[in-house]
């Protein structure tokens, strides 16, 4: 028989916690898989390896009872697990993941496999990060063409809870819907292939994605302009108007919004324009926006207007995501999509909860981030076409202060805008209050479907907790 640490990989875990430290994994150092009562983990460092380390324990009768794959482990939920600690009266005690878990880490799965630049299709490791992807992808002439505020995801990580860009068309939508196939393993070791891809966004529950074939498209460059609007009355015009400029532009890229918490009258906002640049030398920016002028940029701040590679400007350079990690539990993000032809209602609904007391401006001190995603065809994405919805208004929140502040001031924004029957659901992989089965109750039909693809690909149920948000709305 092989020694027990046979499938340790000579690496540690590369993150014991998630972005904000509110979820751990159990420390793990010195266990191997073989052990059946700690903890334990594997960091493959190839597809073969994973399904040999799987099939061994198989073979010594030590299938694991529930596996968890990890991607950056940046989310703040993992709506498929009953986390330890959850639903208990102290919502600021970290969570953990149980300890019958292996835990699958995919940041040694980090490699491109293929690039084809005939079709522009790449075919890469799930563990890779969407920074990473891009960089390589540079040398060779090509980018990804979709890429979220924080591309230190990877992209099976990202795809995992539907993770999205801002924009419109292709650049705002789901990353996942720039996926051709995915191969998944599972609790056998058997490997299988997806290329259905309403099952793209796949919530972790299809089994260990090991690797993604993906469209790709030449490199390009971006420049960011940014305007700053006097008051909130700009926003329906200024919303209208930035997508006008689209239609009318072929050099436009992406859209978003920030409205100012601090000033309750006016709720001044700043339109951030992202356009595609000839290189990085181009710095010829538009000096005016529906009559508002250019921001300019302050030493020490964020920068408003900048060129350079996509994914330099991509990212939202505003949040403690650009900026060094939070201490430990004291930043959180939640996000709402909102059908886009409700916006104007919606924000108003949001900023008149907002501006009854102070602890919306406490706990947002970077204002009310409005980004756009188009919708897709995936079953479980957040931001799926259902109802005729072509566009979402995401409320995207980075959220500061303690859990319990934070859970109250997601209750007052689900309930402002259950009030006024504004339908909504949120991502799953950040906060909400009421529950993701419950805030996410509209897709409980697709996620009948997504339950039975599931049960083919995962037939002992290795990869769903039962009592979790997710196996309740696939039961509900
Ligand atoms: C600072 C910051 C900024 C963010 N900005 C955005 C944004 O702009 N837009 C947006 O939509 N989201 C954003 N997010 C949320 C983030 O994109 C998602 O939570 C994303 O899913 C995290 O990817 P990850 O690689 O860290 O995966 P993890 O957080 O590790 O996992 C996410 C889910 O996928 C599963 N999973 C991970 N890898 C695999 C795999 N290989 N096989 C099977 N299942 C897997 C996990 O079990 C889990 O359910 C942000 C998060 C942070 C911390």
């Amino acid at each position: 028989m092989q020694g027990a640490n046979e499938y340790m990989s000579p690496n540690e875990l590369q993150h014991e916690s998630n972005f904000n430290g509110t979820i751990f994994i159990k420390s793990s150092k010195g266990c191997s898989p073989l052990e059946r009562d700690k903890i334990s983990y594997i960091r493959p460092a190839s597809q073969s390896e994973l399904v040999d380390a799987i099939k061994r324990l198989n073979e010594l009768n030590r299938t694991p009872q529930k596996i968890v794959t990890v991607g950056a482990f940046s989310s703040f939920e993992f709506p498929q697990l009953n986390l330890v600690g959850q639903g208990d009266d102290q919502p600021d005690y970290p969570r953990k993941i149980n300890s019958k878990y292996l835990v699958i880490d995919m940041s040694g799965m980090n490699k491109i496999l293929h690039l084809d630049k005939i079709s522009l299709t790449v075919t890469v490791e799930a563990g890779i990060t969407y920074w990473e992807l891009a960089n390589q992808l540079r040398v060779k002439g090509l980018a990804v063409a979709n890429l979220s505020a924080y591309p230190e995801v990877t992209v099976g990580g990202g795809s995992g809870t539907g993770t999205h860009g801002s924009g419109y068309a292709f650049h705002g939508k789901n990353q996942a819907d720039q996926f051709i196939s995915m191969e998944v393993v599972n609790a056998r070791g058997e490997v299988q292939r997806i290329v259905d891809p309403r099952l793209f966004t796949h919530l972790g529950v299809l089994g260990v994605v090991t690797s993604i074939t993906m469209r790709c498209i030449p490199m390009f460059y971006l420049k960011q302009t940014c305007y700053e609007f006097p008051d909130l009355d700009t926003f329906d015009n200024l919303r209208i108007g930035a997508f006008r400029e689209l239609a009318d532009n072929e050099d436009f890229y992406s859209t978003m919004m920030r409205i100012d918490l601090v000033d309750k009258r006016h709720h001044p906002l700043k339109c951030y324009i992202r356009r595609v640049a000839t290189d990085a030398n181009d710095h010829e920016y538009q000096p005016t926006f529906l009559g508002a002028p250019l921001v300019k940029n302050e030493d020490g701040e964020e920068p408003f207007v900048f060129t350079g590679p996509y994914y330099d400007v991509l990212p939202d350079h505003t949040t403690a995501s650009r900026k060094k990690i939070p201490e430990p539990g004291t930043y959180h993000q939640a996000e709402y999509f909102v059908d886009n032809r409700l916006a104007s209602e919606a924000v108003h609904a949001f900023l008149s909860e907002a501006d009854k007391d102070h602890s919306f401006i406490e706990a947002l001190p970077t204002g009310l981030k409005c980004r756009f995603v188009s919708s897709d065809d995936q079953w479980m994405s957040p931001t799926a076409k259902i109802d005729g919805v072509a566009l979402y208004l995401a409320f995207q929140l980075s959220l500061y202060g303690s859990r319990a502040e934070i859970d109250s001031i997601l209750k007052r924004i689900e309930q402002c805008f259950s009030d006024r029957k504004i339908e909504f659901s949120c991502h799953w992989g950040k906060l909400c209050r009421q529950g993701h089965a419950t805030v996410n109750g509209k897709f409980k039909d697709r996620a009948k479907a997504m339950n039975v693809a599931r049960i083919q690909l995962d037939p002992d149920n290795a990869f769903l907790d039962v009592g979790s948000e997710l196996a309740k709305l696939f039961v509900s």
